[in-house]
């Protein structure tokens, strides 16, 4: 199985692997290794380790490694959509349900002084890893505009 993606002068094809459900899906950027899994994968196979705060059949929510505040979760899918751009519209209740779940987890860690939702997509956003994520980020007043 195979994806691929022309955008400008680049063709990419990107091998993403999700245990017995390796699925492969474009990306816009074309920086994913071929058959590498992301380090979000290897944290839903636990194959890493990470604090997991929540889990369902289709998302996982643990705290970042390299927190930007007293509390900085990340809620990721557990089907691979490389970033925003690479959604679809089939996907939409997923991301929907991303938000939700960052709500009730603003909610179980008692932000009820105010928090960010955060998604970066591509190099201009500082993304760094290639797994569609949302940053939840809290506990602290947060500047605007970010740098
Ligand atoms: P991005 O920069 O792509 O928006 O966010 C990636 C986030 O993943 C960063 O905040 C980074 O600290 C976090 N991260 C990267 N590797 C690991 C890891 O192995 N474990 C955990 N828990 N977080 C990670």
């Amino acid at each position: 199985m195979y994806g691929a993606c022309r955008k400008a002068s680049i063709c990419c094809v990107s091998y993403l692997n999700y245990g017995q459900n390796a699925q492969i899906y474009p990306n816009s950027l074309g920086n994913q290794p071929l058959h590498a899994m992301t380090i979000f994968e290897k944290i839903i196979a636990r194959q890493i380790p990470a604090k997991i705060i929540w889990e369902d059949d289709d998302a996982v929510a643990f705290h970042d490694v390299n927190p930007q505040a007293p509390v900085h979760v990340l809620i990721v899918p557990k089907r691979v959509i490389p970033r925003l751009t690479d959604a679809k519209d089939e996907d939409r209740a997923l991301l929907g349900k991303l938000l939700l779940v960052a709500r009730d987890l603003a909610k179980k860690l008692e932000l009820s002084n105010g928090y960010r939702v955060v998604i970066n997509c591509g190099p201009d956003a500082g993304e760094s890893v290639p797994h569609l994520h949302v940053h939840l980020l809290g506990k602290r007043a947060l500047a605007w505009p970010p740098g």
